[in-house]
């Protein structure tokens, strides 16, 4: 397969550059950063190869990446030395965007610039970004292990098509060149470019390097000369002490490592000592992923083991339910060639899972408590998720229960804003229990015969229509010793709330309607268990309810969909 070949973008890929040239330019700069961050994972992937197939190296240990700038071609280059690519890679990883969720991110855009741009950052730009200022990408690549004439060349105007052919490469590893739009004569000049990577790439644990310069009166100009110097501080962020580092360099660092384009909502940054040595630097995103509810979507945090990257999406390292959580983990116990499976059985991840969901659901409390719109934020995207953790994580449920926030009769609102303890703090004199009703959205939770009496009596009743409630429920029975009650059963003994006039009246009631009863038992003889005179109603005339030991109608309708 010697020859060049010229092959199309598929069309996703099509329709996300023209995109992004149009969406993103007001934010053009970012083409580097996300350039510096793919030489950087190369790196870091073949450093993790490298630890079972040290020949990889070939004698060149000394991972890099470099930015030069040519003012009269107007191009840029960023290199790198990591793991470089196959043919099929090429096309597979600059053809195509094999993502989960591509289909229904393009569904979501709406033509709206704005609403777009913002939806191409939850995405990720990425390698496509090249294109809001270059009228031409070239990328030389030679995937460690490969022959010197064994590299590819990939060249595209980001107008549909691409081709690739092969040729010789002195070195291992990647160059990407971009040959700048006429205007964008900005970036070929070392010192913007300085500026640049300062800014957005400083927390890349590489050097980053460029060549030296130097004032000539002569030419009046600055020139290069033939020397390199690293213009970041290349030390891995995560290991700094806290007090060096900005909240810009954790906003970029998190863009980086989350693959995200929006500043995250939080983060946390520890090292832990004692037992198991780790240190920690977990985010939570603004916006859920597009694959959150994905199973094969990317989860989890990268583990590195004493400052080499191991791998991405490390499941192990938190529990399913804080599975939105971005960052590093960084251990200091555990073996370099440690595998899925390993982590699976080790007793170091088990304590460093247990430890890192602490330090997040203290971050969500400090939320909840000093930032409250922030943590409304956060629940909207992310409270489904977090609601598993109430059977997921029964150590913690207390914790993540007083984190909850539902829906309620208080505001009669569809925002899920009230907490179990401000529900608590308004239960009424004698009331024993915190009382909901779920159903299958809001409207039908809100407009429930059972909520008559509820609001005669003026008794606050949480209205859930969440899928994950009923679950949540089965694990969840009380919190601050009171039972959680469905309005939808039997028993609900309200009569202990009833004043004595009230007793009278219902036991009055029930004498007189008591043939009536009797006649509906038997007409529905076989289809109810039971027919009996309640309090419960105002306006209707009667309602079904469930005893107070089975399932609500609610699961049942769930149970019987899933096919059981
Ligand atoms: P992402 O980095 O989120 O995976 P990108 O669009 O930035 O998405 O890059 C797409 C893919 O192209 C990368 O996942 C990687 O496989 C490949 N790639 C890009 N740049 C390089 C590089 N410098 N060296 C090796 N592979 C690269
Ligand atoms: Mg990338």
């Amino acid at each position: 397969n010697m020859a060049s070949e010229t092959l199309g973008f598929q069309t996703e890929v099509k329709q996300l550059l023209h995109l992004m040239i149009h969406s993103l330019y007001s934010n053009k700069e970012i083409f580097l950063r996300e350039l510096v961050s793919n030489a950087s994972d190369a790196c870091d992937k073949l450093r993790f190869e490298a630890i079972d197939n040290p020949d990889l190296f070939q004698g060149d240990t000394d991972l890099r990446i470099r930015v030069e700038y040519d003012k009269n071609a107007r191009s840029i280059t960023i290199s790198d030395n990591g793991i470089g690519m196959s043919r099929d890679e090429a096309v597979a990883n600059l053809g195509t965007i094999a993502r989960s969720g591509t289909k229904e991110f393009f569904s979501q855009l709406t033509g709206d610039k704005q609403k777009d741009a913002q939806l191409i950052g939850q995405f990720g730009v990425g390698f496509y970004s090249s294109f809001i200022v270059a009228s031409k990408v070239s990328v030389l690549s030679r995937r460690a292990g490969a022959d010197e004439t064994d590299a590819i060349l990939w060249e595209s105007e980001g107008q549909g098509e691409f081709t690739i052919a092969p040729v010789e490469k002195a070195d291992r590893g990647t160059s990407v060149t971009l040959y700048l739009r006429e205007e964008e004569d900005e970036f070929v000049n070392g010192w913007k470019l300085r500026e640049v990577l300062r800014r957005y790439s400083d927390h890349i644990s590489l050097p980053i390097q460029m060549q030296k310069e130097e004032w000539d009166a002569e030419k009046s100009e600055q020139v290069k000369k033939n020397e390199w110097e690293t213009v970041n501080q290349a030390s891995a962020l995560w290991t700094r002490p806290k007090s060096e580092i900005t909240d810009e360099q954790y906003q970029e660092f998190y863009k980086h490592i989350g693959h995200d384009y929006d500043d995250p909502l939080a983060w946390t940054h520890n090292r832990v000592e004692g037992r198991s040595e780790y240190t920690q630097l977990l985010f939570v995103p603004k916006h859920a992923p597009m694959d959150l509810w994905d199973r094969e979507g990317r989860r989890g945090v990268k583990l590195y083991v004493k400052r080499v990257f191991i791998m991405d999406d490390a499941e192990q390292l938190l529990p399913s339910y804080l599975r939105f959580v971005r960052g590093v983990i960084d251990s200091a116990d555990l073996p370099l060639n440690v595998s899925r499976e390993i982590l699976q059985e080790s007793r170091d991840v088990r304590v460093i899972r247990e430890g890192s969901a602490k330090r997040v659901l203290s971050l969500l409390e400090d939320l909840a408590e000093n930032k409250p719109e922030q943590y409304a934020e956060f629940w909207e995207q992310f409270g489904q998720v977090l609601k598993e953790g109430t059977g997921e994580d029964q150590g913690n449920q207390e914790r993540i229960a007083k984190l909850l926030r539902f829906a309620s009769t208080h505001d009669d609102s569809a925002a899920q804003t009230v907490s179990l303890a401000d529900y608590v703090s308004r239960m009424k004199e004698g009331q024993d229990k915190i009382y909901y009703v779920s159903a299958d959205s809001y409207a039908a939770a809100s407009n429930s015969p059972h909520l008559e009496i509820f609001r005669k009596k003026g008794l606050e009743v949480l209205l859930l229509s969440d899928r994950v409630d009923e679950w949540m429920l089965s694990y969840l029975r009380e919190f601050d010793g009171k039972s959680l009650v469905s309005i939808a059963k039997g028993g609900l003994n309200l009569d202990q709330m009833a004043d004595e006039e009230e007793k009278k009246h219902q036991a009055e009631v029930a004498e007189t309607f008591k043939p009536l009863v009797e006649r509906l038992g038997k007409a529905l003889d076989g289809k109810v268990k039971e027919v009996r005179v309640t309090g419960r109603l105002v306006d209707s005339p009667a309602c079904v309810v469930v005893d107070e030991n089975e399932l609500s109608p609610h699961l049942l309708r769930m149970l019987q969909a899933a096919g059981q």
